[in-house]
Parts: structure tokens; sequence; C-alpha cells
């Protein structure tokens, strides 16, 4: 889906704030953390108006929150607005002990979670740890 389609389906206005930081999420394949996009775009806004900005799309449902153990949360942008395809079950995290780059990965089969009734759960959160694709190859060849 295009930028300016998900915006509007969305019922958000097009502004270039909301449109340069929606890019950054299909431009890069890890989850970016507030930090990461203020370093990307602190030369054309001020911090307030990109975090305004991620707080909207998470409202939204057009992000997702992947809290990290080392409490610098990342989002990621909604796996059904990437691929067009509709998920919305539950996935798994896997965070990269080397970068630090968090990855939505879809699991091979559904997964599952039967709580207790009388729970109410809002979230689960599922992070696998190791290293990334990119990270392994390097260790690979290094050894
Ligand atoms: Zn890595
Ligand atoms: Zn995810």
């Amino acid at each position: 889906m295009d930028i300016e389609n998900i915006l509007t389906s969305f019922s958000l206005k097009k502004t270039k704030v909301r449109k340069d930081v929606l890019s950054l999420f299909f431009h890069f394949n890890y989850a970016l953390s507030q930090s990461d996009i203020i370093k990307e775009l602190k030369f054309a806004y001020d911090e307030t108006t990109i975090y305004r900005t991620i707080n909207i799309f998470e409202s939204k449902n057009i992000i997702h929150k992947i809290p990290d153990n080392l409490k610098k949360s990342s989002y990621a942008v909604n796996k059904e607005l990437k691929t067009g395809k509709c998920s919305g079950d539950i996935h798994i995290h896997f965070h990269c002990d080397s970068c630090g780059h968090n990855f939505c990965i879809s699991p091979e089969a559904e997964i599952k979670v039967k709580l207790p009734d009388n729970l109410l759960v809002s979230f689960v959160n599922i992070i696998a740890n190791g290293l990334c694709s990119k990270c392994n190859d390097k260790n690979i060849q290094e050894n």
C-alpha cells in the first residue's frame, strides 16, 4: 500500500511529517526506536512533532510498539499494511544481541496462547533473542 493511501484510509491528513515518518518504517527492515526516527528526521522536524506523529500512528494501529528488555522500545509498521495481507494474529519479535535491532517475525505456524478465562489479555509479547541474519553472516565469516 502506498504511504498516502494508508494515511487516507486511517482518516489522517497527509501532512509532510506523517508521510516522512511512515516512509521510514517502509524503508528499514527492522523496527525503529524513537531515537532512530529522530536521528533520521531531526533536520526537518522538532522532536515534539516527531513524538506526536509516532503517538498518532500507534493509537491508530498503523504501527505497534515492541517492548525491549533494554527499555528502548521500538516500533514497527503493522504487517498487514506492508504485505496487504491481514494477519491480525500473534507474532514473535526477534531481538539481535549484536546490532540491537528488533524485527517482526511471522511464525511458520499460527501461535495460539490459551490463558485462564479470568484474565483479560490485551497484549501478548514473545521475544526471541539471538543474532539477526546479517550479524550471523558476519559471525560465520569471522570464525
Ligand atoms: Zn544484528
Ligand atoms: Zn511486530
